[in-house]
């Protein structure tokens, strides 16, 4: 510090003290930071003393400005925002998420908004809601076309997408089910099933076993052509199908994990809701459907809450999404969820943080959500879109941030528990090529030798060469292939 300006702080501060007594000084102060935070701050009497008389700035108004640029110390709070909403220390930044550079916490839950429209485009594929725990376990709600793109780009490898909750067989919620079912499998998904569970309908034809059971038929010449290669248990589908009216019932308990349901309206039977609790932590995914007072039931003080939601932009909308005007009005009084609802909703159950998705994220239309979502509900609110919205929750912090994908990632390796069995098997295909194809079309492929260059021959693999299972030991298998975080059973 220069001359004049230490002078100059000096003749302030005592200017300043001579008019103010330091027990005047500190009733001025204890009237806007409490006398907990002057401590915290290290402004104690003492303190000040020894700054002024060294020549320093000791005026404690000043000085608090200063430490904690305006705000209250210990805790982030600025603005509207509210308790509990700050980003964790372990976070590697506090505004994106990285993938592949944060480990899931053991205490921690993290939502990825892996899809958040019903209509796909670059940003924001078909809807789904990505749920890690802390204890390894990983959980996908509703798997809408696109989506699989981005849980790709997220290094979730192809053989560990499983575990799919569905809450309605709109297109939009699962169309990218069938695409990780027949790659998931080529993919390395060879020793477990592929699990889906979802509910059941008026008749069995409208139930999510209806739907697995077409779907595998409709992939039959797919499923033909990849059991060339070793798929082992990957076409196996262990369907989950529960009674859509069975409200609050429970669908899956596992590991300490509780995921229960409940219906939603919207338009026909056999749309559901749930709700998943882990660990003293809870998160609601409605899927579609009418305001229902069956959420205010079910998801009541949940953490996370998160709804669909439509602006009350009918006529606006409409022009901007290229829908008619009474499509638009019909189809959301019919079947969706206002955004001034889904204020009254979550007002009704009150969770720690609200979180509407299944929206076209839009300029024109965000801020005019958020005022109708503000109708009724003055707690934290967040918007679920566009994709990659990522959500860190524990006991007493949530943060939500913006995940940063490549724009042209490629797959993760495949991860195996190569650990717990000593090596990894692959299984024997199910055909022999010869057998699913006739001689006549591989007669007409060209010959390699005439695209390979001279000199350069590499042994290729035509047929699978084993008509056995081939195990390789623990040290065959490269070492990105091998999973490091072991399911923690509870
Ligand atoms: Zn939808
Ligand atoms: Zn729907």
């Amino acid at each position: 510090m220069n001359k004049v300006v230490k002078v100059s702080l000096a003749v302030a501060v005592s200017a300043g003290l001579a008019v103010f007594a330091w027990g005047e000084i500190k009733e001025i102060i204890v009237k806007q930071v409490t006398e907990k935070k002057l401590a915290e701050a290290g402004l104690t009497p003492e303190a000040l003393k020894k700054l002024g008389e060294a020549g320093f700035q000791s005026d404690p108004m000043v000085l608090a400005k200063i430490s904690r640029g305006g705000q209250p110390a210990g805790r982030w709070k600025e603005g509207l925002m509210f308790d509990g909403m700050a980003p964790m220390p372990w976070l590697k930044s506090a505004a994106n998420w990285f993938p592949g550079t944060e480990e899931v916490q053991p205490d921690e839950i993290r939502v990825t908004f892996m899809g958040s429209s019903p209509l796909p485009r670059p940003g924001q594929m078909g809807t789904s809601v990505y749920i890690e725990l802390g204890n390894g376990d990983n959980f996908i709600f509703d798997f809408g076309p696109g989506s699989v793109a981005n849980y790709l780009a997220s290094k979730v490898p192809l053989n560990r997408i499983n575990d799919i909750f569905i809450t309605h067989l709109h297109w939009d919620h699962f169309a990218s089910v069938p695409y990780a079912y027949v790659f998931g499998a080529w993919g390395g998904r060879w020793h477990e099933a592929y699990r889906i569970t979802g509910p059941s309908g008026r008749t069995p034809k409208h139930g999510i076993k209806h739907m697995v059971e077409h779907m595998k038929e409709m992939l039959f010449w797919h499923r033909e052509n990849f059991g060339v290669t070793p798929i082992g248990k990957g076409w196996d589908i262990e369907v989950n199908e529960f009674d859509f009216r069975d409200d609050g019932g429970g669908v899956y308990n596992k590991n300490g994990v509780k995921i229960i349901h409940w219906r939603q309206s919207h338009g026909s039977d056999g749309a559901s809701a749930y709700r998943l609790d882990w660990n003293g932590l809870s998160v609601a995914f409605t899927g579609d459907g009418r305001p229902n007072s069956l959420t205010a039931k079910y998801a009541k003080g949940v953490d996370l809450l998160i709804t669909e939601m439509q602006p009350e932009l009918i006529a606006i909308s409409s022009n901007v999404m290229g829908t008619m005007p009474f499509t638009a009005r019909n189809t959301v009084d019919m079947a969706h969820n206002p955004a001034y609802a889904a204020g009254y909703l979550y007002d009704q159950v009150k969770p720690r943080l609200a979180m509407g998705t299944h929206v076209s994220f839009d300029g024109y239309s965000s801020a005019e959500i958020i005022a109708e979502v503000r109708e009724h509900w003055k707690g934290p609110f967040h918007f679920g879109a566009p994709d990659l919205v990522v959500v860190n929750m524990t006991k007493d912090k949530m943060w939500v941030r913006d995940g940063v994908v490549p724009e042209y990632p490629n797959m993760a390796p495949p991860k195996w528990d190569v650990a717990a069995t000593g090596g990894l098997l692959v299984p024997v295909p199910e055909h022999r090529r010869q057998d699913v194809q006739e001689q006549s079309i591989r007669d007409a492929e060209i010959p390699p030798d005439k695209y390979y260059p001279r000199g350069y021959q590499p042994e290729l693999l035509p047929f699978w060469p084993s008509d056995k299972p081939i195990f390789l030991p623990e040290h065959m298998v490269p070492e990105g292939f091998k999973m490091k975080k072991v399911k923690k059973e509870e």
